[in-house]
């Protein structure tokens, strides 16, 4: 069995590592990683409910006047899509509402500054900022060697 030696190129993993590499830059110690993985759970739930809220008013205002014999066909097809999306959201908003449970867990640690300083060197190893000018000299050595093994 043939192990991948290059992680996935494709547009998605490659956005996905610049967007892994980016948090860990941003947000290199425990106490901003706690802080803005608290504030993405937050905001994602915070929308999500409101979208919900939004298209339950929708949905009782829509019901009321039932003039136009014609368009109930159309009404009673368009109910039922934000029906169908209103139960799709709330269901993340249920598995959202898990995570946080499980997550508050991690804010109970609060660790000494010298650690802090330890994520902070470990962020600095894991994703280097891509336009460093030390990073994009050694870039252009290694691309500069002949006997590299691809091309
Ligand atoms: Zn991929």
């Amino acid at each position: 069995m043939k192990v991948p030696e290059e992680p996935c190129q494709c547009p998605d993993c490659l956005r996905f590592y610049r967007e892994h590499d980016r948090l860990i830059r941003e947000f290199p110690t425990l106490r901003q990683q706690q802080e803005i993985n608290w504030a993405a759970l937050q905001s994602f739930r915070t929308l999500c409910g409101r979208v919900v809220e939004d298209l339950q008013k929708q949905l009782n205002s829509n019901s009321l006047p039932k003039s136009e014999d014609l368009k109930a066909g159309t009404i009673e097809r368009k109910e039922k899509s934000i029906t169908q999306v209103m139960s799709d959201l709330e269901n993340i908003n249920a598995h959202l509402y898990s995570i946080e449970a499980l997550m508050e867990r991690i804010f109970d640690v609060k660790v000494p500054e010298e650690f802090e300083d330890k994520f902070r060197e470990i962020a600095g190893e894991l994703a280097p900022d891509p336009l460093n000018i030390d990073r994009l000299r050694l870039n252009r050595l290694l691309h500069q060697t002949p006997d590299l093994p691809d091309k």
